[in-house]
């Protein structure tokens, strides 16, 4: 069976990609390779860090691997805080919570809060960059709602979803339709057809 890397360790990713490759592809993470390093992240696009990250591990492992970055672009903050959404309240670390009041905040004021979550993978086979794309549009609510998933979660309104913010939707109805769900997808049928 055909092995590719996903540069990652989250548990959650992992599942996520095998789940839709149906046992088809054998999908391994960074720790199952002996990969323990810091990968950076320095690129100005979220492909570029995807590409970034998906090479740290082809140069070093010549395996065939992707990588993943999503960011959250906001209609009215011209789309920040795009590539820095992890960082967004603070460029040293990653605070969820501080990053949803910052961004409740620069929106006060803002007749418009249209917004969207996009993911973008980068595989690298024998050399071979392709890239792929999965965005889910929405709104940013003026407060916090809902206890279930991460991140922006609480603050995310996904269109024709009746107005409910992704942590109120729960996983199981946002990994259908989420940025990420869509790119993997992609991803899945891309490497489906080839295996
Ligand atoms: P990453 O590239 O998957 O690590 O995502 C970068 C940042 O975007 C995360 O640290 C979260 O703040 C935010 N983010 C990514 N995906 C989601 C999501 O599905 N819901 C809420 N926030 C997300």
């Amino acid at each position: 069976m055909r092995k590719i890397i996903f540069a990652t360790n989250n548990a959650h990713k992992l599942e996520e990609v095998r789940a839709m490759l149906n046992g088809n592809v054998e999908v391994l993470s960074l720790s199952d390779i002996g990969c323990h390093e810091d990968i950076p992240e320095t690129a100005p696009t979220l492909e570029g860090n995807a590409l970034q990250k998906a090479h740290f591990v082809f140069d070093r492992y010549g395996l065939d691997v992707f990588a993943d970055d999503t960011g959250l672009e906001v209609t009215a903050l011209g789309m920040r805080p795009g590539v820095h959404t992890a960082r967004y309240a603070f460029p040293d670390r990653h605070d969820p919570k501080a990053n949803t009041l910052k961004l409740l905040g620069e929106l006060a004021d803002k007749a418009d809060r249209t917004a969207r979550f996009r993911t973008a993978i980068a595989l690298i086979e024998g050399g071979k960059e392709t890239l792929f794309e999965g965005i889910v549009t929405g709104t940013i609510a003026t407060e916090e709602r809902g206890t279930e998933g991460f991140g922006y979660d609480p603050v995310f309104v996904p269109d024709d979803a009746d107005g409910k913010t992704f942590a109120e939707l729960g996983t199981e109805v946002k990994n259908k339709i989420s940025h990420r769900a869509r790119a993997v997808q992609k991803l899945a049928e891309y490497l489906l057809e080839k295996s």
